[in-house]
């Protein structure tokens, strides 16, 4: 039977990364994933070919929308489905080859099979091809993600009630679809639908969407939606659902009134539960939370020391960005290197909606949850030349800041780019940059990134440009 140093059960960005940073630091490395392709829910169903459908469905929803008052004509504007999905299905290749390319660029041993545990240091493989077969591992990292949470009282899935999986490849447009939860994977593939096409219904148990953004972005980004087009239903539960060849019949209620609603296609969106199945974990011991989580500590070991758990089947943001640095964290740690550790508050949160809006750090209504005080600076998107000029100059960018030592303690955001305005901003956090620095900082004009400095400014009550 082979002996590994480290065998990675998942190949996800949790498990692929992790594997990739072992075997840098000199370990032999063996990967275990029962699909077909590497990459995980990330690189095959998840972040990847959602952003290729938001890319291109913007993309031709900008051009239908903007284009002509812009002076841009185009004629007879149309989209060819298929198209669109081989064009996600090819970036969605490309990068799981990749990964495959730098399994043995490293020199990491990759299995094809759906791996469990027989003893605490015994893999057994049951390979497609090859049949099963064991192996050793002196460490072992259990990084098999999460599924697509389901409602009980929905009927079994076919193809009227999906799952994100499904939506990412409908063979025509939907009438109309109900999307259940107003989350980022609600959102963003209510979004793309939308904009192709359908007439899109979001339904929400709680009274706002995205309950974990600072309230003034999640409120603008629904007022952004409601106006492309998307109804939204909040504080609102379905009660019942009821299916024949045509359309599914949803009773929903919200506080005394109670609606129906006809629709072509349900998204089932209301979160990943983690995916332990098969694993073992029961019979080897291995502790789990109440919520189907395996139990780890601040260095991702389980009860076993050297059996670690990363990524969506640990308790925490289910994202793809937390996943790989937990993945680099616990190689390094298994190397000897160190025992980082990880500050999840600083973990930024995107929703890749158009416009896009995110944050890192607290917002607001934490900051007054915890009686802190603050200096608060916005600054709008459409006193932006740059934003101008695209036309997209909609949304803000709001910064929070320590009264009493100038740290900045959150940026959020709704707006062009978001998502690389927040992710450029971890280092501001990670450095301790205050935000008085931020004032003379030499960013090039035009650019979206000013509105970042011009809230700043604000912030201080410096503002030049309004
Ligand atoms: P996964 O990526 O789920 O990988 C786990 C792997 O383990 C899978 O390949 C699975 O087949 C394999 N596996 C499971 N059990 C076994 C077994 N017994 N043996 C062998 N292999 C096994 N996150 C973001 O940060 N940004 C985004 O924009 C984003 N968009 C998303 C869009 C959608 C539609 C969805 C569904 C998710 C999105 N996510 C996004 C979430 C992101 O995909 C996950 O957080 C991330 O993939 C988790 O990584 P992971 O390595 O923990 O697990």
């Amino acid at each position: 039977m082979d002996t590994f140093d480290v065998g990675v059960i998942g190949s996800g960005p949790g498990g692929y990364v992790a594997a990739i940073r072992a075997a840098q630091l000199g370990l032999k490395v063996a990967i275990i994933e029962k699909d077909k392709t590497l990459g995980g829910t990330c690189l095959n169903v998840g972040c990847i070919p959602s952003k290729a459908l938001l890319s291109l469905s913007e993309y031709y929803h900008f051009a239908k929308t903007k284009f002509a008052e812009n002076g841009l004509l185009v004629d007879n504007l149309r989209f060819d489905l298929d198209k669109l999905m081989k064009k996600k299905d090819q970036v969605v290749y490309k990068l799981v080859k990749g990964v495959d390319f730098l399994m043995k660029k490293n020199g990491i041993e990759v299995f094809h099979g759906k791996g469990s545990l027989v003893d605490p240091q015994t893999i057994f493989i049951a390979e497609e091809n090859e049949g099963e077969r064991r192996i050793k591992a002196k460490n072992i990292i259990l990084a098999t993600g999460s599924a697509p949470a389901s409602l009980s009282f929905l009927p079994p899935f076919n193809d009227q009630i999906v799952d994100s999986t499904s939506a990412l490849q409908f063979s025509s447009v939907p009438r109309s679809m109900a999307v259940i939860g107003a989350g980022a994977v609600g959102l963003e593939l209510g979004s793309v639908w939308s904009r192709l096409g359908s007439k899109v219904y979001v339904i929400e148990l709680l009274p706002r969407i995205c309950p974990l953004m600072d309230h003034s972005v999640s409120s603008t980004l629904e007022t952004f939606l409601r106006n492309q087009g998307i109804e939204f239903f909040l504080n609102t539960k379905i009660i019942s659902a009821t299916s024949n060849t045509n359309e599914v019949l949803l009773e929903l209620v919200s506080g005394s009134k109670t609606y129906s609603l006809s629709v072509e296609k349900v998204l089932v969106a209301v979160g990943r539960i983690p995916y332990t199945h098969g694993l073992n974990l029961q019979q080897i011991g291995i502790s789990t939370t109440k919520k189907g989580s395996v139990e780890v500590n601040a260095w991702w070991q389980t009860n076993f020391a050297h059996i670690y758990a990363i990524g969506d089947l640990v308790e925490g943001p289910m994202l793809a960005h937390r996943a790989q640095l937990e993945g680099i964290a616990v190689a390094e740690i298994i190397a000897g290197l160190r025992f980082p550790q990880l500050n999840y508050a600083l973990i930024p949160s995107i929703i890749y909606t158009s416009p896009e809006a995110g944050g890192i750090g607290f917002t607001e209504e934490e900051l007054q949850a915890a009686k802190r005080d603050y200096k608060k600076g916005l600054s709008k998107f459409s006193i932006n030349g740059r934003a101008l000029a695209g036309d997209v100059g909609e949304g803000f960018v709001k910064i929070l800041v320590d009264t009493k030592n100038d740290k900045i303690l959150g940026i959020h955001g709704v707006g062009p780019v978001i998502s690389e305005l927040i992710s450029m901003s971890t280092p501001l956090f990670l450095r301790k940059v205050s935000g008085v620095d931020f004032l003379d900082l030499p960013l090039a004009h035009p650019t979206l990134s000013e509105v970042l400095r011009e809230a700043a400014l604000d912030a201080y009550k410096r503002s030049i440009h309004s």
